[in-house]
């Protein structure tokens, strides 16, 4: 199909290196006493392996470098601090001796946001808060856990299980992201409809800032004037260390009970998917996929007998082409059944057609498994990226169709597919599926004509330039039009007062 559709030879691999010690970093720039001191505070690394390994993100961009065994901007050692105390003595260190610093949770961004910057500093280290995940606190009678900032999630799950509680934030990097990485980023998960985003559930946070520390204590509301924690939750570790947060729980579901539908075309899904937000039917899970993406699901299925099964039963149904959506319902089975009736209402109205638990089970299954995929289409050739933004529901068709104007244009021959899956009464995100033939030698450039496209249509059409992977690097050049110049104003004169030296992840959300 990839041969067809984008030309990309069959079975053509992409070179690439296969060891860890192929990879080529750059000589460390940390000076003998800057070493001396970090060492003397906390654990630190500048072994080449652990220098690769810290060296990017999960991008495309950071996949293509890495894969060609380039590293140069590895960072040029690594600290591993085991508490709060060891985080500040390391920012002192680092701000004495000008040296930049990279907090990195579970190093899954996708928007350059853990790459190894110096800015004008003379070395940058890579903050490893792998060490910071022992602690958490549940308070079952607040429903509340306090929790150190470099827990992953799956760890904080695991805890939870046992007392019958969720957290219940699951983004697809829920294998390797961490807690304080989502709140650094305003991480949105799959059951966002239900459980709301991590923005919605951070309740109380410390951070570490080079210029002392803010401790925001748990309240279940306050009129205190503006709310500092939403200073602290998006700032993707510019401002200093989020090192223990306070998160809002819920009771672990009884019931899982997911369901395929299909409606005749993407439009008419997004109405249905407004109708239920706006009724207050929303599932925990809603993704509606549009045709393409429907189109290339049903091929990935196909080949066998379930595929063609599909494939008969949607043209008798009259909906052949139309687009697909999952509807997860998680809750108490009571509680469960009485969505699912008022939203079946709701969905016939929209002339939806329900394909039973299978898609949705299916789903549940692979739903970690999508991004492996893309090492082994990078290595035929194929560049596959990914991007998301959201707008009020007047806004989203204008804007869904911008952004796919734009990468076809700057791509060529290509596949473009898009998904809703967070939605809300006002609006809904937009996620942005794109593969094409990749330029041998000119990934990088093919990568970047393509992302400029789509963020310049974004900001066109409405868009915000980032739902949920953050601004990182990639979308920096981007805010401005977002919250104004007296906006980006007012974010560097917070980040001045709380990082004086400027030492805290320097080229990232704030550039422009
Ligand atoms: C395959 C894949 C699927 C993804 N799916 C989703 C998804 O469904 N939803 C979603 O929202 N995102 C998704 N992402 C993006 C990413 O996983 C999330 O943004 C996640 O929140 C990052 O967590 P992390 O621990 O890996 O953070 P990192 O990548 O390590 O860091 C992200 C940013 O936060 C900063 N940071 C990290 N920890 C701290 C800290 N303790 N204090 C201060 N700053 C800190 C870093 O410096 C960096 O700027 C996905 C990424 C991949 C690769």
């Amino acid at each position: 199909m990839l041969a067809r559709e984008l030309g990309v030879a069959p079975g053509r691999a992409a070179r690439r290196v296969r060891r860890i010690d192929e990879v080529a970093v750059g000589p460390s720039a940390l000076g003998a006493d800057a070493r001396a001191a970090l060492a003397a505070v906390c654990a630190m690394r500048d072994d080449h392996a652990v220098r690769v390994l810290h060296a990017a993100g999960k991008g495309y961009p950071d996949l293509v470098r890495l894969r060609a065994g380039d590293a140069r901007s590895a960072p040029d050692a690594v600290v591993l601090p085991a508490g709060h105390d060891e985080v500040r003595a390391v920012l002192d260190v680092c701000a004495r001796h000008g040296v930049a610093v990279v907090p990195f949770g579970g190093g899954t961004s996708v928007v350059g946001g853990v790459e190894p910057l110096r800015g004008p500093h003379r070395a940058v280290v890579s903050l490893d808060l792998g060490q910071l995940a022992g602690g958490i606190d549940v308070d079952e009678r607040s429903r509340t856990a306090t929790v150190d900032a470099g827990l992953p999630l799956p760890a904080l799950e695991a805890a939870l299980a046992g007392r019958g509680l969720t957290l219940g934030h699951v983004p697809q990097s829920f294998e390797y992201a961490t807690v304080g990485g989502c709140v650094a980023t305003r991480s949105a998960g799959q059951a966002s409809s239900g459980y709301g985003r991590i923005d919605d559930l951070v309740l109380g946070v410390r951070l570490a800032a080079p210029a002392g520390d803010l401790d925001l204590p748990a309240m279940p509301a306050s009129a205190a004037g503006p709310d500092l924690r939403e200073l602290v939750v998006g700032s993707e570790g510019t401002l200093g260390v989020i090192t223990r947060v306070t998160l809002q729980l819920a009771a672990r579901p009884a019931v899982c009970a997911d369901e395929g539908v299909v409606f005749g075309s993407f439009a008419e899904g997004m109405e249905a998917f407004r109708a239920l937000a706006q009724a207050g039917a929303l599932p925990e899970v809603a993704r509606l996929s549009d045709e393409e993406e429907t189109r290339v699901q049903l091929a990935l299925a196909g080949g066998g007998p379930a595929g063609a099964l599909a494939g008969g039963y949607l043209r008798l149904r009259g909906v052949a082409g139309g687009a697909m959506a999952i509807l997860g319902w998680e809750g108490e089975r009571e509680d469960v059944r009485r969505r699912r009736r008022h939203a079946a209402a709701l969905l016939r109205r929209h002339g939806a057609v329900r394909l039973g638990p299978a898609p949705g089970r299916a789903w549940r299954r692979g739903r970690f498994r999508g991004p492996y995929l893309r090492d082994e289409l990078l290595d035929r050739g194929v560049l596959v990226e990914t991007l998301e933004t959201a707008a009020p529901w007047s806004r989203l068709p204008r804007l869904y169709r911008a952004v796919g104007d734009a990468l076809r244009g700057a791509l060529g021959r290509a596949i473009v597919m898009c998904h809703v899956s967070h939605v809300y009464v006002t609006g809904a995100s937009l996620y942005v599926t794109f593969l094409a033939a990749a330029r041998p030698g000119e990934e990088l450039a093919q990568w970047r004509a393509a992302k400029a496209a789509a963020s310049e249509a974004i900001v066109a059409a409405g868009g915000t330039i980032s739902h949920h992977h953050g601004v990182g690097r990639d979308h920096a050049p981007y805010l401005r039009a977002e919250v104004g110049a007296l906006g980006l104003a007012a974010l560097r004169a917070a980040k001045a007062e709380l990082d004086p030296a400027g030492i805290m992840n320097p080229g990232k959300l704030l550039v422009a």
